[in-house]
């Protein structure tokens, strides 16, 4: 499952697949709709992974309360962060580093805005991305790593492309996409098909696959 916590970001990056807003021009999910489907997907054991997607998810104002209730009911969980609030970059880097199931990864390579990123944040990234990791510890990642800059370079190409296969579920009918207006899709795709609103569903309805297109369902 994602959970897009917002679509505003510091940065502009010129590869942003999701079109950020400006701080202060976008769209927050709510902290009731975000909580309620951590507690709907954790019925299901085969069914909890989360990812924070935004733009930048870190900029919500309970960020940090929505990741500790996945953390509670244990979520294995993936937060991208450009890292440009520091405080929340690091607490993330050291969460990571804990048997707790977490994945960060730091938005750090040509592409992205790096000079807005205090040198903190890159050296302990770069430092904790190398140490060992105890069992059940995921730890972090920095996205300049070769294999990701591959991916990067491939959306850049892509800029702004509706349907890049780096975020899309790729028919995946066990994927839910949560927008930040609660409505539930089933992919990150801007016209995926939607189920429902996260405070109306109850239970798993079949999902169908990613790729089915109904713009009329289109919510954003
Ligand atoms: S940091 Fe990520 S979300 Fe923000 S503008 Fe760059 S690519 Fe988009």
């Amino acid at each position: 499952m994602y959970i897009e916590m917002t679509n505003e970001c510091q940065m502009r990056c010129r590869h942003c697949a999701v079109n950020s807003k400006r701080v202060g021009h976008g769209r927050y999910i709510s902290t009731a709709d975000a909580i309620k489907a951590l507690d709907l997907r954790s019925k299901n054991p085969l069914l909890k992974s989360v990812a924070f997607s935004g733009a930048e998810s870190t900029l919500h104002p309970d960020f940090l309360r929505i990741l500790r209730h996945a953390i509670r009911l244990g979520f294995g969980i993936g937060v991208v962060t450009n890292g440009v609030n520091e405080k929340i970059a690091l607490i993330l880097a050291h969460w990571a580093r804990r048997p707790i199931g977490m994945r960060v990864w730091l938005s750090d390579d040509q592409y992205h805005d790096s000079a807005m990123v205090s040198k903190r944040v890159v050296e302990t990234y770069t430092r904790l991305a190398k140490l060992p990791l105890k069992r059940g510890a995921y730890g972090v990642a920095i996205t300049g790593q070769r294999h990701v800059l591959t991916r990067m370079g491939r959306a850049v190409r892509l800029k702004n492309v509706q349907y890049n296969n780096d975020r899309c579920c790729q028919g995946n009918i066990a994927a839910w996409y949560v927008r930040t207006n609660g409505m539930v899709a089933v992919c990150s795709c801007p016209k995926s098909r939607t189920i429902g609103h996260i405070q109306q569903i109850e239970d798993f309805p079949p999902t169908g696959f990613g790729h089915e297109i109904n713009d009329q369902e289109n919510n954003r």
